[in-house]
């Protein structure tokens, strides 16, 4: 395995990774601590499951664009709470791949005579770029948000961007004029290709608009879902609850081995792609509902569904008491709760052991290498 031998040397200003400097090893162990300190109140705390190649795994990269004090374009990240931006040619966890497209872009800006948007004036042409990487497919997508709609030369800065990068699918300008730190603005403007990229995971295909979500570790994701897959032991009679669905991934991988899967999310654009998914993979036995998942749930729980298995993967705030409470009035042989916060975690597992479920499995899994995160799959039980 590479290693690196020095840390970072934008870390501290960037912010984004908080262990690069312990080497991949100590940064499980250290993880494996504080899973074990939160959560081995529950029961076993399986081993944490690394990633094999821990460098450069994150498929969807963005860059803020600006100019030095001297007037050199540079592109990075912003500096925590300011406004000043860090250059940031390669980065450790990101897609070298984008990396070296956000620096060929760069250098077509000068050569195409094009300005970079200042943030306080609100003038100037490109803000950011975004890139977002299908690793399952290889799919590229591109896209340049731009603080007016006009685009001088467009075709020809394209044609010049794909001549260095072949391997681009589509390039889309974004137009984001508002003062925001929101990086994607609401006009879209296809300039080459289909406007999305389509990837594979465990066997499904999923459709990536500039907007949509998606895991950023594609091989930690393919370990996440398998052990919730795993851990569901889904059976053909089952029907399962899929919760906090984001663009169905889950629910659309449980659908193969389910009798129906119901999905619930809260986001409109991402059940809009969760629709367009299971068409994408023909499936008829998935139905999906834009609502609250407390909501949601304590309706089902209202009119006594019969639910088998739940899987739950809320945001890092964690689920509601009334969730979990119509949860266990539902009363699923097993719940798979999938979590980004072991904190929010300890204390919702604290309500479903106290309420008539059992925690039978802990996994600890690390999809996000350098940085404090950790992502645990956990199962329940009657
Ligand atoms: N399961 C998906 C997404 C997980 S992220 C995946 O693996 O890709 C958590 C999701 O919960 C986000 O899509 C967010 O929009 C959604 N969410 C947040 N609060 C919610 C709520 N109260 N009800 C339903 N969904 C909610």
């Amino acid at each position: 395995m590479k290693e690196y031998k020095f840390p970072c040397p934008v870390a501290k200003k960037c912010g984004g990774c908080q262990l690069t400097n312990m080497p991949y090893e100590q940064q499980l162990k250290y993880k494996q601590t504080t899973e074990i300190k939160l959560l081995g109140s529950f029961g076993h705390v399986d081993e944490i499951i690394g990633i094999e190649s821990p460098f450069h795994y994150r498929n969807k990269v963005q860059a803020a664009f600006g100019k030095t004090k001297g007037g050199m374009i540079i592109s990075g990240v912003y500096q925590s709470s300011t406004h000043n931006i860090v250059k940031v040619d390669s980065c450790l966890i990101e897609d070298e791949k984008a990396d070296r497209i956000i620096v060929t872009i760069r250098e077509l800006l000068k050569s195409f005579k094009l300005t970079v948007y200042n943030d306080r004036t609100g003038t100037g042409f490109l803000r950011h770029v975004l890139i977002k990487r299908a690793f399952g497919t290889g799919e590229i997508m591109v896209v340049l948000v731009t603080g007016t709609a006009e685009f001088k030369s467009k075709n020809n800065f394209c044609k010049a961007l794909l001549k260095e990068h072949p391997e681009i699918t589509t390039i889309v300008q974004n137009i984001n004029n508002n003062f925001t730190s929101l990086v994607l603005g609401d006009r879209q403007i296809v300039l080459y290709g289909d406007g999305y990229i389509v990837d594979e995971l465990l066997g499904y295909k999923f459709r990536i608009s500039p907007k949509a979500f998606y895991q950023v570790n594609y091989k930690g994701t393919e370990i996440l879902y398998g052990k919730a897959l795993e851990f569901a032991d889904i059976s053909e009679n089952d029907v399962v609850i899929d919760a906090y669905s984001g663009v169905g991934t889950i629910g659309i991988i449980a659908s193969g081995k389910a009798k129906s899967v119901i999905s619930v999310e809260l986001n409109k654009d991402a059940v809009k792609d969760a629709k367009i998914n299971a068409d994408l993979n023909k499936l008829k036995n998935i139905r999906f509902f834009c609502a609250d998942a407390t909501e949601f749930l304590l309706a089902a729980a209202e009119e006594n569904e019969k639910i088998d298995v739940v899987m739950m993967d809320p945001p890092r705030a964690g689920s509601t008491v009334a969730f979990m409470k119509s949860v266990c009035k539902l009363s699923p042989k097993k719940v798979v709760y999938i979590s980004c916060n072991p904190e929010t975690l300890a204390r919702d597992l604290l309500y479903f052991s106290r309420n008539g479920y059992k925690v039978k499995k802990i996994q600890p899994v690390d999809m996000f290498p350098h940085t404090k995160h950790i992502e645990t799959v956990v199962l329940l039980s009657k």
